[in-house]
């Protein structure tokens, strides 16, 4: 029997454990259940991939992810393990050789649509075979209070009480501790040991940018800094993922929109293309992505604010799997904060209370004068965290001033306009007024009239729009349900008295993009770059790369990730024995690839 050790190297190519996975396969190897916690791009599939490899018999993996389970089997396959599926895409027949090579014992990993195991067939089948272990993949989706609840999971407690004597590891990248002990419970892993992995990212480069004309920042941020790459571009809506997506088409950018709208076979032919693909970027909004274990996605790009730290910070997780730098961009404006106010009036006492909390810790991210990981590690639970250098705020830490006098300006004339009954008023209003502009609005409601008209001349309208903004982050001010109409909160009155002082943060001109990555993003790049006269060797290996890939119907990165590509070009392996050194090259894919990938190299010399 094969160490978890010699299974990495062997199987996977790689050299080293990633924090946290040796011992969590270690313990279930000797036969513990566990419960494992682990950012998205973390490396959880190891966790139960080896102990699969290592015990007898065949591992079970649970996965909602039906869409995803044939690429999945396809990597594995890839890497020389037995592999298979059972899910509702297959007819008959297929499932029946599936079951056959399964009772055979010639299955090292077996994959598993939940709704399988309400089916007593399938809970026979299992019970004849040798299982290994259990795997509960995505483990999140039995919480119900969750956004990704799956009825299916709730059957997923039989499974201790018809094999009390396999392991299972249950895992998710949902942190909450709410979810923690949901999941516990739900799966009666009481037992269970709980493994919880630091939830940094290191490789993730993370940026958030006040909002001026959303899409050029866009472009501009592609262009820049991500030329070709793949990434994941998040809308808020169905209409402005299409925009967005036509948009970049437009400008020559290779792009396909995704959401709930689109037909499921437009769907899923999108992102068919983008785990095939080279350089495609997705515009969706966040019905794509969980499960996606694309691992070079270098950028995710936000362009409207997400609900909740939760939710950015999952989603911002699909960038950089594979360890190589990536950057998670967020533009964000007065109209976010103004849309999500809104949207968190709606709903009953305890779910308004709910999302006021999820938006304030979103909110508090985006105007915070401090390192932005610090305080994302800090939200998940990690509270001794350094300033990382490779977030914009540590760059390019912005200068914090006071705002009392220009916050009191903005509360006092919301207070003069809330006296009006008839009509309510919105921060274009309030702008107008403060810089004195003659509008017709303005003349039509007398309001040029008022003893805040035109006191506002120190400031321009976009630093007005950041006051209020900020004033709205800090619940200073408060927006009305239907027009977003300016209220004042139980907190204005202390500033207006003067008994508060109003910190506020300098936006940084909404400058180009470039000039908002600073040296450490720089720093950060030169990871990617390779080598002067290894670039074109990667080229081509990219290309024979995609050659095999489409030869053999899998994605490109089935072959070998970028990462792997990279080293191999940089150190110019002349034998097969020197080539095995790659991380990422283990036993089946040196046999499999490596010929290929020493012609490709010799061919390079020779052209050079
Ligand atoms: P997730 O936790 O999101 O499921 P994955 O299991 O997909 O993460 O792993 C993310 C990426 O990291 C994958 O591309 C995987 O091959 C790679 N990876 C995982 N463990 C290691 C390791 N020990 N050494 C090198 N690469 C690893
Ligand atoms: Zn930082």
């Amino acid at each position: 029997m094969d160490t978890p050790t010699e299974v990495l190297h062997r199987v996977f190519g790689y050299d080293s454990f990633r924090a946290g996975q040796q011992e969590i396969i270690e313990h279930v190897v000797a036969g513990g259940d566990a419960l494992v916690l682990m950012p998205t791009g973390g490396g959880k599939s190891l966790c139960y991939q080896i102990p699969a490899l290592v015990r007898p018999g065949v591992g079970v993996v649970v996965s909602p992810l039906i869409a995803l389970m044939q690429d999945q089997v396809d990597a594995l396959r890839a890497l020389g393990v037995r592999a298979g599926f059972l899910n509702s895409t297959q007819g008959l027949d297929e499932q029946q050789t599936v079951a056959a090579t399964l009772l055979a014992g010639e299955l090292d990993l077996l994959y598993l649509a939940p709704e399988r195991l309400r089916v007593e067939s399938t809970m026979r089948l299992l019970e004849k075979a040798k299982i290994s272990v259990f795997a509960i993949d995505e483990a999140h989706c039995v919480a119900q209070w969750g956004h990704d609840f799956r009825p299916d999971y709730l059957a997923l407690s039989q499974l201790h009480e018809r094999f009390p004597q396999i392991p299972r590891i249950a895992l998710t990248a949902t942190a909450t501790p709410a979810t923690h002990a949901e999941i516990s419970t739900r799966l009666g892993l009481d037992q269970a040991r709980h493994f919880v992995a630091g939830f940094d990212r290191p490789n993730i480069h993370y940026r958030i940018t006040a909002k001026s004309e959303p899409k050029r920042q866009l472009l501009d941020f592609l262009r820049t800094e991500h030329d070709g790459d793949a990434g994941i571009v998040y809308c808020l809506s169905r209409a402005s993922v299409e925009k967005i997506a036509e948009f970049l088409v437009e400008h020559g950018i290779a792009a396909v929109p995704y959401h709930a709208g689109l037909d499921a076979a437009t769907r899923a032919a999108h992102q068919a293309r983008f785990l095939r693909e080279d350089g495609l970027i997705v515009v969706a909004t966040i019905a794509f992505g969980m499960g996606i274990d694309k691992p070079d996605v270098r950028f995710v790009a936000h362009l409207d604010l997400p609900k909740s730290l939760e939710g950015y910070y999952q989603e911002t997780g699909r960038a950089g799997r594979d360890g190589l730098p990536a950057t998670a961009w967020m533009a964000y404006g007065l109209q976010d904060v103004v849309q999500h106010r809104r949207l968190s009036l709606e709903g009953d006492e305890a779910h308004r209370r709910r999302q006021a909390h999820h938006l304030d810790a979103m909110l508090a991210l985006c105007e915070t004068v401090g390192c932005r990981r610090v305080m994302l590690l800090d939200y998940f639970g990690q509270k001794d965290a350094e300033p990382c250098g490779n977030c914009d705020t540590c760059q390019t830490p912005p200068a914090s001033w006071d705002g009392t006098v220009p916050a009191q300006k903005v509360l006092s004339t919301v207070l003069r306009l809330a006296r009006e009954r008839r009509q309510k008023f919105g921060v274009g209003q309030v702008v107008d007024i403060l810089l004195g502009k003659t509008t017709a609005k303005v003349l039509q409601h007398g309001h040029e009239t008022l003893t805040v008209f035109g006191v506002g001349a120190e400031l321009g309208n976009a630093e007005w729009h950041g006051v209020v903004r900020q004033l709205l982050s800090q619940g200073l001010l408060a927006v009305e349900s239907d027009y977003g109409a300016l209220v004042l909160t139980d907190d204005s009155a202390a500033v207006l008295r003067g008994q508060r002082e109003v910190l506020l943060r300098r936006d940084l001109a909404p400058a180009r993009s470039r000039s908002g990555s600073g040296s450490g993003a720089s720093k950060g790049k030169t990871a990617v770059e390779l080598p002067a006269a290894a670039a074109p060797v990667f080229e081509r290996l990219r290309a024979w790369r995609a050659g095999v890939a489409k030869e053999q119907g899998v994605p490109a990165y089935v072959i070998f990730h970028d990462a792997t590509l990279r080293e191999i070009a940089t150190l110019g392996p002349a034998s097969l024995g020197e080539l095995a050194r790659v991380n990422g090259v283990g036993e089946n894919k040196l046999a499999k690839y490596g010929p290929g990938v020493l012609e490709t190299l010799a061919a390079e010399t020779s052209a050079s």
